[in-house]
């Protein structure tokens, strides 16, 4: 497609945001042209980068892409695995990263307002400075808020503490004309007509431009155990996840892991984990207020896990027995990436992850293909990873790329028709963008899509916001 940006309207633009907020060309532009989805033939480069700093910036940058038609992709910290803010279409990169203050910390009311280029990590430490607490952590501290937002984002502590989604209570948005739309506010309730604000929520950027958030803050938890329970067999590790929900304990999170990921991510960040043996592993970590209820959870949860058959129970209660757990945890992507192809996020219902991840080791097997698998078990979230590399004696060992890649995409159908099956969906905190819209109608029937687009024309008539992703 040819730019629409010509010498007059890149002129407008600058003098909106400045001269060296608005730039071209591949050398300054490449990194604007793709996010950690793994297979880099999917980026595009942006005609123009465009950085605005405020949000009446937004407001006039999109009133001349409306005008013209410019087709405009919103970019948080790039940090998504489905390519949502690839600029399919060309036109402007609309990069949030120079709108990035927290503007409050609102402790009376526990209410934190920021802008949508606060990256994660600043937000946590802002948050913590001020002495209370913001639960959600996507695995990825560099993703900024308008982007959490946009991908209603998720992570291990979304067993307790829900998702990003739970938090948010206020939004401003800037539409694709450029009307700035103040949606909630720092309330914790309202039914005041159609909730527009949870409409925008996982939008993946095709609604509007995420300016501020509005977001509820917690308490800070007092105290934090991890437990590491090793199991011979997947399904009695994965069946004592419902069994210990059902017995009223909620962790801070209940991650599964299988032996290899652990192995590799050892020997990539030279820490160790509490115990090797067993093939599937639960990670349980537990927050409680005081030393006592601490000690009655463990106790609780160690008890089910030796009546499911759990080999033993770790408990890593010192800082950096915990910090050294959590390390290996958080890194077996960095770990594994270089063997990645795709990271899938299916959700499933909590008692069908055992099933579901069964249905994954069935078809590894019979593709002759190495599925590495862990995830968010208590969330009924399994990330499965698709390999162009197989595991041979703790190390990856790549795999031609035309034997992989012949696979792929038989192997995601049919995982994505198991999780169907099963009553799930596609993602369950990653988002479509562009790798997963070709399956949506796997699992939403066509009038659900199709009120879907009626939605999107209603807020962007000239479909130029990200356009291409979720649906066509
Ligand atoms: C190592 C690693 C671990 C991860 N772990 C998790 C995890 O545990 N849980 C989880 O949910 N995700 C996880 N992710 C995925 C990713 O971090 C999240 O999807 C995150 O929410 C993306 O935020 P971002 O700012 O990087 O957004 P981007 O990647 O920049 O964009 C994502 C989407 O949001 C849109 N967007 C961005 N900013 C705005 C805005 N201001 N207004 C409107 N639309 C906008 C974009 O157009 C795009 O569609 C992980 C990623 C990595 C690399």
């Amino acid at each position: 497609m040819t730019s629409k940006i010509g010498p007059d309207i890149r002129a407008s633009i600058e003098a909106i945001v400045g001269a060296g907020n608005a730039f071209s060309g591949i050398d300054k532009t490449f990194d604007y042209g793709h996010d950690e989805f793994s297979m880099k033939e999917i980026a595009r480069e942006p005609d123009l980068v465009v950085r605005p700093g405020t949000t009446e910036e937004v407001a006039a940058v999109l009133k001349i892409a409306d005008a013209h038609r410019i087709p405009v992709t919103p970019r948080g910290g790039a940090t998504g695995l489905c390519g949502g803010c690839v600029p399919l279409c060309g036109g402007i990169v609309l990069s949030l990263e120079r709108m990035a203050r927290v503007l409050e910390v609102d402790a009376d009311n526990q209410m934190a307002v920021t802008e949508a280029g606060v990256r994660l990590s600043d937000f946590a430490k802002a948050v913590e400075e001020s002495g209370l607490y913001f639960p959600p952590h996507p695995g990825d501290e560099s993703a900024m808020m308008g982007g959490l937002v946009a991908t209603n984002a998720g992570g291990s502590r979304a067993v307790k503490y829900g998702t990003i989604r739970n938090y948010v209570r206020g939004l401003e948005l800037v539409t694709p004309a450029g009307d700035v739309l103040r949606l909630g506010g720092k309330l914790e309730k309202s039914s005041t007509g159609y909730n527009l604000m949870h409409l925008v929520i996982g939008s993946e950027g095709t609604l509007g431009v995420v300016t501020k958030v509005i977001l509820h803050l917690k308490a800070r938890p007092g105290l934090m155990r991890s437990l590491v329970v090793p199991f011979e067999e997947l399904e009695p590790a994965l069946e004592t996840v419902p069994l210990i929900m059902k017995r009223g304990i909620v962790p801070l999170a209940i991650e599964f892991l299988e032996i290899e990921p652990i192995t590799l991510t050892e020997a990539h960040i030279h820490k160790k984990w509490p115990t090797k043996v067993g093939r599937t592993h639960l990670l349980i970590i537990l927050d409680a207020a005081a030393e006592e209820e601490m000690d009655r959870l463990s106790e609780a949860v160690a008890e089910i896990c030796v009546e499911k058959g759990a080999i033993d129970v770790f408990i890593a209660d010192t800082p950096s027995k915990q910090d050294e757990v959590l390390a290996i945890r958080s890194k077996i992507y960095d770990a594994i990436k270089s063997g990645t192809v795709e990271i899938l996020d299916i959700a499933v219902p909590r008692a069908e992850v055992a099933g579901h991840v069964r249905k994954v080791r069935e078809v590894a097997a019979r593709y002759g293909v190495w599925l590495p698998t862990f995830g968010h078990a208590a969330d009924g979230n399994v990330h499965t990873h698709i390999m162009k590399a197989r595991y041979e004696a703790g190390v990856m060992v790549p795999v031609p790329e035309v034997e992989w890649r012949a696979k792929a995409d038989p192997i995601r159908t049919e995982l994505f028709l198991d999780c169907k099956a099963r009553g799930g969906v596609i993602s369950g905190e990653h988002g479509i963008g562009l790798v997963k819209k070709p399956y949506l109608s796997l699992v939403l029937d066509e009038r659900q899509i199709e009120l879907m687009r009626g939605i999107k024309r209603v807020f962007d008539p000239e479909g130029i916001m990200n356009p291409g992703k979720i649906f066509d």
